[in-house]
């Protein structure tokens, strides 16, 4: 069945801040084909990566993600990863094409799914999904007391794991970062699976990382996230090496496999976080997990928007037993929240398992598209190449 359209949702809050928070906005991408349907969803600059679809060729190594998609024939899994081979060639100095070609990766997964009545984890080679621990990802505070009251949030709903990340730290002092960590802890509770994201604040700075060790080391941080860019790999490496207790996570700034298998390969980390939207949709993501599985590293999704982005980020180690903890958005706004009418809410045992439903299992709310929805034109030489569509 060929592809018959690529349609973009550009979705935002009202009012869009420079909190850490990657819910406030996002790009849908609904893809028909044969009268299927699938749905899938980029994590990066919405505008930015509708213009990577639509944009007009540059030249022959620049082309528009469309021009490797529009018309294609995708009857089996090897046709999408046909399709993301072409992308990379044609559109090799088009940067943003790995963003936009994730979400219409995972939407072609959920069609493929949807047309064969089969969850794209069985279409991976999964015999069953198992079920993972969700940990509530949120931000620090702006001061400790609130950082110990989203812990103690985390806790009376249930979660026995909680990230906290971004906001203040590596932003004062070492005394500064230590009181927030001691303060998640509190609020978490002694026996909860404490994990710190540092959001890249050091850059590549090790020394300035690894003042912070002592008191991960003291409120038993599982990782220590991020502590640098994600192409720091020397950095993780020398990092790591000096932190044998709190193991090192990163992997969600991969904007293709070859990111991720250096960090895993010369980073000494022993979590790696693969984000669906951004790393080139979910066949990499699974290739990913496979060499993480290999390489006695963890595998992690990263997920900060919708529960659509959820089970398309799951669907990669669905299948694999040692692989636990999932990164699990605790307090996202409203546009990810209710982008979805189903959801993977955490059973009587606190555990979310990936659907046993076609494709990604979810289904779209027609009706949070249409409050969200950003009103969107793009015109070259007189004529529209994007506008808005309708639900
Ligand atoms: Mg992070």
């Amino acid at each position: 069945v060929r592809i018959d359209s690529v349609d973009f949702f550009y979705l935002a809050m009202p009012v869009v801040t420079d909190e850490g928070d990657g819910s406030q906005d996002a790009l849908l991408v609904r893809v028909t084909s044969g009268g299927h349907f699938g749905w899938g969803e980029c994590e990066a600059s919405p505008l930015v990566s509708i213009a990577a679809f639509v944009t007009p060729m540059s030249h022959g190594a620049c082309r528009p993600v469309s021009a490797a998609v529009l018309g294609k024939d995708v009857s089996t899994p090897e046709d999408i990863a046909l399709i993301a081979a072409e992308i990379g060639w044609n559109s090799m100095d088009l940067l943003q094409a790995p963003h936009t070609w994730s979400g219409v990766e995972m939407a072609l997964w959920d069609l493929l799914g949807r047309a064969r009545g089969e969850p794209v984890w069985r279409m991976l080679g999964y015999q069953r999904a198992e079920p993972k621990t969700p940990y509530a990802s949120a931000l620090f505070g702006d001061e400790p007391q609130v950082t110990l009251q989203r812990g103690l949030a985390a806790r009376q709903a249930g979660f026995r794991a909680a990230k906290f990340g971004w906001g203040p730290i590596g932003r004062g002092t070492v005394a500064d970062d230590a009181n927030q960590f001691f303060a998640a802890r509190e609020g978490l509770g002694p026996d909860g699976i404490l994990l710190i994201d540092a959001g890249q604040i050091w850059g590549q700075d090790i020394e300035a990382a690894a003042a912070r060790l002592p008191a991960l080391e003291q409120v038993a941080a599982v990782w220590l996230e991020e502590p640098f860019g994600g192409e720091a790999v020397g950095a993780y490496r020398a990092l790591s090496a000096r932190s044998p207790v709190v193991r090192l996570a990163g992997g969600e700034a991969s904007h293709n496999e070859a990111m991720a298998y250096r960090l895993m390969d010369d980073g000494g980390i022993g979590f790696v976080q693969i984000d669906c939207g951004r790393v080139g949709g979910i066949g990499p993501a699974y290739k990913i997990a496979q060499h993480a599985e290999a390489s006695g590293i963890t595998y992690v999704n990263h997920t900060f928007t919708s529960h659509l982005a959820l089970s398309a980020s799951i669907q990669p180690f669905a299948g694999l037993v040692k692989h636990e903890i999932c990164e699990y958005p605790f307090a996202p706004k409203p546009l990810a929240r209710d982008l979805t009418t189903t959801r993977m809410v955490p059973d009587a045992s606190g555990h979310i398992t990936a659907p046993d439903a076609p494709g990604l299992g979810l289904e779209i709310s027609g009706e949070t598209v249409e409050r969200y929805l950003v009103d969107a034109e793009i015109k070259v030489g007189g004529k529209t190449i994007y506008s808005s569509p309708k639900f």
